[in-house]
């Protein structure tokens, strides 16, 4: 479905080839595209600036069973859909508000990891880099799970700092001892249906 999106840029109009939907099942190329986010990436041929399409997405894996909905600015999903949905057994549903948070989603899963524990993992990074280095912003500052790599399954967090990205690796040891945490506070669980997973609602939790 092709749509007309404004470049950032220059302002000139320009279609573009959107996809409501993205079953990776039916479409196995697609896969690649999420992960690496360049299904949403389109260059302006009037002046070559490089623009993020936003809009709406239902990401579909069923071998993984995995969904995750991608909605942008707070829009909501149609309530039938989200209640049909619902009712699949045994599947991770989220909700995404950006495609950085949607490519991160897919990674995660990929990598076999849990996202709820990654948030965890993210939080507890930030109060150990916040300790180490004489930065305030570093307590609130956004993190991205980036890789899982090598026999440790050493996990690479990136997080912009100062203008900059950065990466943090952390040992596979705090991805266990965050799972811990959680499972000694089972009231921390993702909400029926399309959770949104992230720093917030982990710090309902905890601060
Ligand atoms: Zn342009």
């Amino acid at each position: 479905m092709e749509r007309t999106f404004h470049c950032f840029q220059c302002g000139q109009p320009h279609a573009v080839e959107t996809w409501p939907s993205i079953n990776v099942a039916q479409d196995p190329d697609l896969k690649g595209r999420v992960r690496d986010g360049s299904l949403f990436v389109w260059e302006c041929p009037h002046c070559g600036a490089r623009n993020l399409a936003k809009y709406q997405t239902l990401y579909h894996d069923p071998a993984e069973r995995l969904m995750v909905w991608l909605l942008p600015d707070g829009q909501e999903p149609p309530a039938a859909v989200a209640e049909a949905v619902q009712e699949l057994d045994g599947y991770t549903l989220r909700r995404v508000r950006d495609v950085g948070a949607l490519v991160e989603k897919v990674l995660i899963h990929d990598a076999g990891l849990e996202d709820t524990i990654l948030e965890m993992c993210k939080h507890v990074t930030r109060m150990e880099l916040a300790d180490q280095h004489p930065n305030p912003a570093l307590l609130d500052v956004p993190m991205r799970f980036y890789r899982l790599e090598g026999a440790d399954h050493e996990i690479t967090l990136s997080f912009p700092l100062d203008g900059q990205m950065q990466v943090v690796n952390i040992g596979f040891n705090v991805y266990e001892d965050a799972r811990g945490i959680l499972s000694r506070n089972p009231s921390v669980q993702p909400a029926p249906g399309f959770a949104e997973i992230d720093a917030s609602w982990l710090r309902r939790y905890f601060r």
